[in-house]
């Protein structure tokens, strides 16, 4: 975590301020693994975006986050199904049905998820598996959505991304924590990127899969970069709000 810091300190004698985001995956109910996750984040103020699965979201998970507004609500897909052929990687937005039958489904969860969480709500689709037939793109603007997040560095395309660029799981090893010093290597990547040529960096969780060490990781994470002062946690909504590129804003504009 001392490399992040020196970074973080290089960063800030250039006045210059490196925006976060906090993306998480899966929510579907109130459990005391989201409990963890969002008095952990909130005692660092870091605002986090919840990926939500809505064809299984209810009322329980829209009165838990109600009242929390450091909560963005994104949609996870529909109901997180891989539609994919044994030996290919898991996808509900591939090539393996109709447009029209993916926007419907896109649709009816950005509308029952707009009625849960109302102003909550953010239209920011985040792909199951972070995966998605590009020849979709041009046309997610028809079922309401108007920001598209994946992992990996943003390529050209025809929605607004916003990414997630630093994964704190095992998926293929250990199916726990990534070993702290890779995850923070990925991010330091990342903000050298960010130097050359802007953009945020988004850090993706799954608290319903977090062991032990995972909840160490992120407590040691925001601690390191929440109150550093060329760091700041944004929420989805300053990212997408129409502010601007927030990459960009002057270090003056640090409130
Ligand atoms: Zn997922």
């Amino acid at each position: 975590m001392d490399r992040l810091v020196s970074v973080l300190d290089r960063w800030q004698a250039r006045g210059r301020i490196a925006h976060f985001w906090l993306r998480d995956d899966d929510a579907v109910a109130p459990t005391p693994a989201l409990s963890r996750l969002l008095d952990l984040s909130s005692r660092h103020r870091v605002p986090v975006t919840l990926a939500v699965i809505p064809a299984e979201a209810g009322s329980s998970l829209a009165g838990f986050l109600a009242g929390r507004p450091a909560v963005d609500v994104a949609l996870h897909g529909w109901s997180h199904q891989n539609h994919a052929s044994p030996g290919e990687k898991k996808q509900e937005l591939g090539r393996h049905r109709a447009h029209g039958a993916m926007l419907e489904e896109l649709s009816e969860g950005a509308v029952k998820l707009k009625a849960l969480f109302g102003d909550q709500f953010l239209p920011m689709l985040v792909p199951p598996w972070n995966r998605i037939d590009t020849g979709l793109l041009p046309h997610l603007g028809e079922a309401g959505i108007e920001t598209l997040s994946v992992f990996g560095p943003e390529k050209p395309a025809p929605v607004r991304m916003v990414n997630t660029h630093a994964d704190i799981m095992d998926w293929h090893g250990t199916r726990g924590c990534r070993a702290a010093g890779d995850i923070v290597t990925d991010v330091i990547a990342r903000l050298a990127a960010m130097e050359a040529r802007g953009g945020v960096m988004g850090l993706l969780t799954h608290h319903l899969v977090h062991d032990e060490a995972a909840w160490i990781f992120l407590d040691a994470f925001f601690a390191a970069t929440a109150r550093h002062p060329a760091c700041r946690w944004a929420t989805l909504a300053d990212l997408t709000g129409g502010q601007g590129d927030p990459a960009q804003a002057p270090a003056s504009s640090r409130s």
